[in-house]
């Protein structure tokens, strides 16, 4: 009989995913040192995968040994990407289902060699569910987005029954369940709105198996998104079921040394913000996949440089370069560099964001919204300015500037073109006004009740302690 009890891990191997699971893995050993943390990644073949996550992995195997990682082998017959409307998602869904066989073998020799206690996964991972369930082993899915995504998932199968009936919008029903600020339904991420697509019908099958999950495990905390939270715990998103447990375990962002991939000018950067004023900087920065038009960058430049603000912002190439180092001359208007040189600091592809938002020179962050990003700047207590480009972010920045009131939203167009003359506006709105300082205010106060959560006696600490109770039943 095995005797090492082991927790096997599945991220999504999109940066945001993959990285937040890590530091789950991390965050057990840290509390139980005994257990074997085993992470399986598929391959993504040519799936674009934002930074390198096989740098990454080799860090974690050099930093922490107690993880392993067990890597499946390439599959075939992967089609083409679809032409629904949210092509990057379904395949993100797509290919752990083409993996089942290959995960089913693999879980099944890790049941050999140990006592596989529980099984962890991505919810992009939700077609593993089904091979946990054969394999009869307790499955939880660790939800990478906010627990308002989680509340969108769960009740996405109820409200997908009672459309027939000409029901109440996905919008209000949610208004409902959480009593947050209604999120109009152009804000809501496709995939749990186009009913079309290959994608939503994952997204719903994913709200289903959820709900006949061991527990749910959501990197978010009690503070940041109460509301959220207690509609999932108190059972008021699945209609016709119990709900697992939920635990609102973070906010756990990266906390190793390897932030992305090396970028030469990461010194230079680092050395340029030490000799900032406090809270003097915004820094720019769109996500692991972020990409803007030659014409939008110019109008940032010209937002930025019209604002008269500090500024660390990063650029990549417009697609389809996005991947060649981009020609700072060529892209940003004709003279920019030099006349911002010394209240300004572009870095190109790749900045250490981690280290940026908690270094005492930034007092703003102008974001894509992307989870990550947004704990990231919460742990600093950097306010934001949200300017959402795809996916869940839209919905993220209703409940930053709304609710939480730790961001200002640009005015984008229907198109998301914002101007610079929009930018500058909002960037000084941020370091300049009273609307800016008390943002400001309020994200002091949740970066404090970050960290009081995660401490013992915390409610992120807390909810853990219960988790690991659980896993070890
Ligand atoms: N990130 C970074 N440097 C960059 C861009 C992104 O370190 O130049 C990291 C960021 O700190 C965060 C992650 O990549 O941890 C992005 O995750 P998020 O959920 O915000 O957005 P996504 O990339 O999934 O759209």
């Amino acid at each position: 009989m095995p005797d090492q009890d082991a927790i096997v891990l599945y991220p999504s191997p999109g940066w945001g995913h993959l990285i937040p699971m890590v530091e789950l893995g991390k965050l057990i050993l840290q509390h139980h040192p005994s257990f074997s943390i085993i992470v399986i990644v598929y391959h993504t073949q040519n799936m674009a995968t934002p930074a390198s996550a096989a740098q990454y992995v080799t860090a974690i195997n050099a930093t922490s040994p107690s993880i392993t990682f067990h890597h499946l082998p390439p599959v075939s017959n992967i089609p083409p990407p679809s032409t629904t409307s949210s092509p990057v998602e379904n395949m993100t869904f797509l290919l752990p289902l083409l993996n089942n066989t290959n995960l089913h073998q693999a879980l099944r020799t890790i049941s050999q060699t140990s006592n596989l206690k529980a099984f962890i996964i991505d919810f992009f991972c939700d077609a593993a569910f089904q091979v946990a369930a054969n394999l009869c082993i307790p499955t939880y899915y660790f939800i990478t987005c906010s627990a308002l995504a989680l509340v969108l998932a769960l009740c996405n199968p109820t409200h997908h029954k009672s459309m027939d009936k000409s029901s109440k919008g996905l919008d209000l029903m949610l208004v409902d369940i959480t009593g947050l600020p209604l999120i109009p339904a152009s804000d809501l991420p496709r995939l749990a709105t186009d009913r079309g697509s290959q994608a939503y019908q994952f997204f719903l099958n994913s709200g289903i198996n959820m709900a006949r999950a061991n527990g749910l495990i959501v990197n978010s905390f009690e503070q940041l998104e109460r509301k959220a939270i207690k509609a999932i715990s108190d059972g008021l998103c699945v209609a016709d079921g119990s709900t697992p447990p939920v635990f609102g375990i973070g906010p756990l962002i990266s906390s190793g040394k390897y932030q992305g991939p090396e970028n030469e000018q990461h010194d230079q950067c680092m050395n340029w913000l030490n000799s900032q004023p406090s809270q003097s900087v915004v820094f720019l920065c769109f996500g692991s996949m972020g990409l803007f038009s030659a014409e939008q960058l110019k109008e940032i430049a010209v937002g930025l440089e019209n604002s008269g603000q500090r500024f660390l912002w990063v650029v990549r190439n417009p697609p389809p370069d996005n991947d060649k180092e981009p020609k700072l001359d060529e892209l940003l208007p004709k003279g920019f560099s030099e006349r911002t040189k010394d209240r300004g600091f572009v870095m190109k592809q790749w900045a250490p964001q981690m280290e940026v938002l908690s270094h005492d020179s930034v007092g703003g962050f102008v974001t894509h919204c992307g989870w990550n990003s947004v704990l990231e700047a919460v742990c600093g207590g950097v306010p934001m300015i949200g300017w959402p480009l795809f996916a869940e972010q839209r919905m993220n920045r209703v409940i930053m500037v709304k609710e939480l009131k730790v961001a200002l939203a640009v005015n984008e167009s229907e198109n998301g073109w914002v101007s610079g003359e929009e930018l500058e506006k909002r960037v000084r709105e941020l370091m300049e006004s009273e609307e800016g300082k008390e943002v400001r205010k309020r994200s002091s106060a949740m970066r404090d009740a970050a960290a009081k959560a995660m401490r013992k006696g915390g409610t992120s600490h807390n909810d853990f302690e219960k988790l690991v109770a659980l896993l070890l039943s």
